[in-house]
C-alpha cells in the first residue's frame, strides 16, 4: 500500500490537484496499485482555518506518508500577514521537518510545443535535462545572516554562503544515482575561480565519483559558463548538479526554455533510510497558485500530472508506468489539445477537467495497446 497525501493549498492548487486524483484513481483501478490517500490543508487556506500555515497534525501526516502531491500556495490576501504566517512557510517547514535536501527539476521539451519556447525549435526540441539543487543549505541558509548599520549611519548586509562535505557528498550521491537511470552523464556547477565553497564543492564531487560512480561521466563547469550554455546549446547536458543559489536561477532559466510554466513538474527528495529504504519526497509542479486565474477551469494540469509521473518513478519504482504517464500527455499535445496558458492557432482549446480527461482517454487507449 502506497501512501500519498494530498496537499492541494492555495489558488489553482485544489484544481489541478483534483485532476491529479483522477488519473492516480486510473492507475490504481487499471495497474495493480494500491494508494492510502489522505487529503489535508496547507498555506493560506490552513492559515484561514487553523490561524498557521502548516498545522502539527498535517506534518504528522508528511512524515508518515511515502509521497506527498503539493499543489501550490500563496495569494495576493495573504501578502500583508508576518512572515512566519504567510502561506509560503507551510511549504519551507515541510522542506525543513522533512530535511528534502534535493531539488529535482526535469526540463523537458515535448515535440509538439517546440515552437512554444523562445529558443529557435532546433535548439529545444528533443530537449531532456535534470537540474538537481542543493536545497536545504547554501547562503539561504548560512549564518551570519543579517542587516547591521556602521558607525558612519551606512548599512552592511550579509548573507554567508556554507557548504560542508557531508551536505555536498549527499546531493553528489544523488546526481550520480539519477544520471544511471538516465544517460550517465553529471555536469557540476560551481564558481571555485572565485569562491571557497566552490572549492570544495568540486573537490568533495570528484572524490564521490571517483570512489563510487566511475560509470558515470563526470565534467564540471563555471555556473555563469552553464548559464549561458543553457541557451547556447541545451540538449548537450543529461544530469546538472548545484547548490542551492546557483540551483534557484539556472533551474529557472531550464524552465523558460521549454516554454510554458505550466508543463514542468518538480520532486523534492530527502535521504533514503539505509534500514528501510523509504526517502521522504514531495513532489509539485513549480508554478504558483496563480490567484488572476483560479476558480475558472483555465488552469493547466499537466505540471502536476508529471509530477504524479515523477512520484511513480521515484518513490514507488513504477518507471514503465511513469513512461506510460508521460506517453498519455505527449499523445495529448502531439494530437492538438492546449490548454489556453500554451494555445497554437489550429489546436484545440480546453479547460483544466477537460484536459486531464483527455490525458485519461490517452491512457485508456495506451493501455489498450
Ligand atoms: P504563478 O506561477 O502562480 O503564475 C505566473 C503566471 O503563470 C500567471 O500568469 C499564471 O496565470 C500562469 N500560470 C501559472 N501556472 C499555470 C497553470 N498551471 N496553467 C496556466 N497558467 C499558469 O506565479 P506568481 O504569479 O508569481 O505567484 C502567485 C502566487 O503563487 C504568489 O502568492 C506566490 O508567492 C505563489 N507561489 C507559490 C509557489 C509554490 O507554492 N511552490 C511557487 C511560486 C509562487
Amino acid at each position: 500500500m502506497n501512501r500519498i497525501l494530498l496537499l492541494p493549498g492555495d489558488g489553482i492548487g485544489p484544481e489541478v490537484i483534483a485532476e491529479t486524483r483522477r488519473v492516480l484513481g486510473w492507475f490504481a483501478q487499471n495497474r495493480n496499485m494500491s494508494f492510502d490517500i489522505e487529503e489535508d490543508l496547507v498555506g493560506g487556506v490552513s492559515f484561514e482555518t487553523y490561524g498557521t500555515p502548516a498545522t502539527d497534525a498535517m506534518m504528522a501526516k508528511a512524515l508518515a506518508a511515502d509521497a506527498i502531491l503539493f499543489g501550490a500556495v500563496g495569494g495576493p490576501q495573504w501578502d500583508p500577514l508576518p512572515f512566519a504566517q504567510k502561506p509560503e512557510r507551510g511549504l519551507l517547514r515541510l522542506r525543513k521537518d522533512l530535511e528534502l535536501f534535493a531539488n529535482l527539476r526535469p526540463a523537458l521539451c515535448f515535440d509538439a510545443l517546440k515552437d512554444a519556447s523562445t529558443l529557435k525549435p532546433e535548439i529545444v526540441s528533443g530537449l531532456d535535462i535534470l537540474i538537481v539543487r542543493e536545497l536545504t543549505g547554501g547562503v539561504y541558509f548560512g549564518e551570519p545572516k543579517e542587516t547591521t548599520t556602521l558607525a558612519n549611519g551606512e548599512k552592511r548586509a550579509v548573507d554567508t554562503q556554507v557548504y560542508t562535505t557531508s551536505e555536498i557528498e549527499r546531493i553528489a550521491r544523488v546526481a550520480f544515482e539519477l544520471a544511471r537511470l538516465r544517460d550517465k552523464r553529471v555536469v557540476s556547477a560551481e564558481k571555485s575561480n572565485v569562491m571557497v565553497t566552490g572549492v570544495l564543492w568540486r573537490e568533495v564531487v570528484t572524490r564521490v565519483h571517483k570512489a563510487e560512480y566511475s560509470d558515470v561521466a563526470l565534467s564540471h563547469i563555471l555556473a555563469d559558463n552553464l548559464a549561458m550554455q543553457l541557451v547556447r546549446n541545451p540538449k548537450q547536458f543529461d544530469v546538472i548538479v548545484t547548490d542551492n543559489l546557483f540551483g534557484d536561477v539556472l533551474s529557472d532559466e531550464a524552465a523558460q526554455l521549454t516554454g510554458s510554466i505550466g508543463m514542468l513538474p518538480s520532486a523534492s527528495l530527502g535521504a533514503k533510510d539505509a534500514k528501510t529504504g523509504r526517502q521522504p519526497a514531495l513532489y509539485e509542479p513549480i508554478h504558483g497558485s496563480a490567484p488572476d486565474i483560479a476558480g475558472k477551469g483555465l488552469a493547466n494540469p499537466i505540471a502536476c500530472i508529471l509530477s504524479l509521473a515523477m512520484c511513480l518513478r521515484y518513490s514507488f519504482g513504477r518507471i514503465d508506468d511513469a513512461k506510460l504517464l508521460e506517453t498519455a500527455v505527449e499523445r495529448v499535445l502531439a494530437e492538438g489539445y492546449r490548454t489556453a496558458d500554451i494555445m497554437q492557432p489550429g489546436m484545440t482549446k480546453l479547460g483544466t477537467q477537460e484536459m486531464a480527461s483527455t490525458v485519461l482517454k490517452a491512457l485508456d487507449a495506451l493501455a489498450a495497446g
